[in-house]
């Protein structure tokens, strides 16, 4: 044995040299520091960005680490874009649509109201210019802005009445943020703001009349339909897309291979979300039905959508009067829209349409 191990000793002292030669791990590794606009262990949002940071680790052979500080670190969970623009951290994960009061044209990146569809917006994004608007929109503040997954079609809420008509709406108390509650407002709707720890509690007690959130996964653990009977599909963010943000310098300082394997793995954790929240949600909601079978599904009637869709277009119309970027933005999307919308409705739509009664 003896013998053996001393025979052995050089040919396997040689090969690990040589192996240690020609192995990437020898070149510079790089260390970038990622803000997450969640909360440690948020299930999907958290989820997505250490799928990304493990795949760009494990692609790059160790070269490319991302650690990740959620906002019980940093404490500025909607200040995400200046943290990262100032480069107090490389990289964020954070929705583009809270910078709305910074870049006017941010928001149009996450959704849009009676917008596209998760399939379509990602047609939108890759194929369709997105990208490329994305990137004129962030470049003055020196950030790259890439897709950071979807949370699928948002459910327009939870609510403790029915509601009929638009009459219904006036003077209703809800939570429902940005865009959305700037448009309920034009309908008559008492729009507040409201921290998410508080929601339960203000809906238990009619401080408000309704909420809205996200969809069956993320409401689920917040117990809302323990509380309201009704639960209406959406109208408001179609396809919410997050987004990962990037020190334009961080990104310079990466060489070329990394930078690809950084690009991939956002672009596959992207994905990877709305995957994620499409089996989630399916799940939370037979939960919810479970354990509260009296929750009622509802659609809003025809006569709110209505009107909801032409409060949405006045104000689009407004805002695309004062920014001729945030005007190139919304005419780029309304002309996606109108065709992919064409084959979205022979395809998935008339798919769903035809064989929906026999399932
Ligand atoms: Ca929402």
């Amino acid at each position: 044995m003896k013998t053996r191990f001393t025979l052995l000793k050089p040919a396997v002292a040689l090969a690990a040299l040589l192996s240690l030669l020609s192995l990437p791990a020898l070149a510079e590794t790089y260390t970038l520091k990622l803000a997450e606009t969640w909360g440690p262990n948020s299930p999907i949002l958290g989820d997505t960005t250490r799928h990304m940071a493990a795949m760009a680790e494990k692609m790059s052979g160790g070269r490319l680490r991302i650690r990740i500080d959620s906002s019980n670190k940093h404490k500025a969970p909607f200040g995400i874009f200046d943290m990262v623009k100032a480069g107090q951290y490389d990289m964020g994960h954070t929705a583009s649509y809270y910078y709305k009061g910074k870049i006017p044209s941010a928001m149009y990146f996450t959704t849009v109201p009676f917008g596209m569809i998760a399939p379509e917006q990602y047609g939108w994004f890759y194929y369709g210019g997105g990208l490329e608007l994305m990137e004129k929109a962030y470049a003055p503040y020196g950030v790259l802005s890439f897709p950071g997954g979807n949370t699928g079609n948002q459910m327009g809420g939870w609510f403790s009445k029915e509601i009929n008509s638009v009459d219904d709406l006036k003077g209703l108390k809800m939570r429902t943020p940005g865009f959305a509650g700037e448009v309920m407002a034009e309908l008559g709707v008492a729009v507040t703001n409201i921290a998410p720890g508080e929601l339960y509690t203000s809906l238990e007690r009619g401080t408000i009349d309704a909420l809205e959130w996200v969809g069956p996964a993320l409401d689920l653990p917040l117990g809302f339909h323990r509380i309201a009977p009704y639960y209406y599909s959406g109208w408001q963010e179609p396809a919410a897309e997050v987004q990962f943000l990037i020190n334009q310098k961080s990104w310079e300082k990466l060489p070329e291979d990394l930078q690809e394997i950084l690009r991939v793995a956002m672009r596959t954790a992207a994905y990877d979300m709305y995957a994620q929240s499409m089996d989630m949600n399916a799940s939370a909601w037979d939960k919810m039905k479970e354990e509260y079978p009296s929750v009622e599904h509802k659609t809003f009637p025809p006569e709110v959508i209505n009107a909801l869709r032409q409060a949405t277009e006045k104000l689009l119309d407004q805002e695309a009067a004062k920014d001729p970027l945030v005007k190139e933005i919304i005419d780029s999307q309304r002309a996606y829209l109108t065709k992919v919308r064409k084959w979205t409705n022979i395809s998935d739509k008339a798919y769903l349409d035809s064989v929906a009664p026999q399932q």
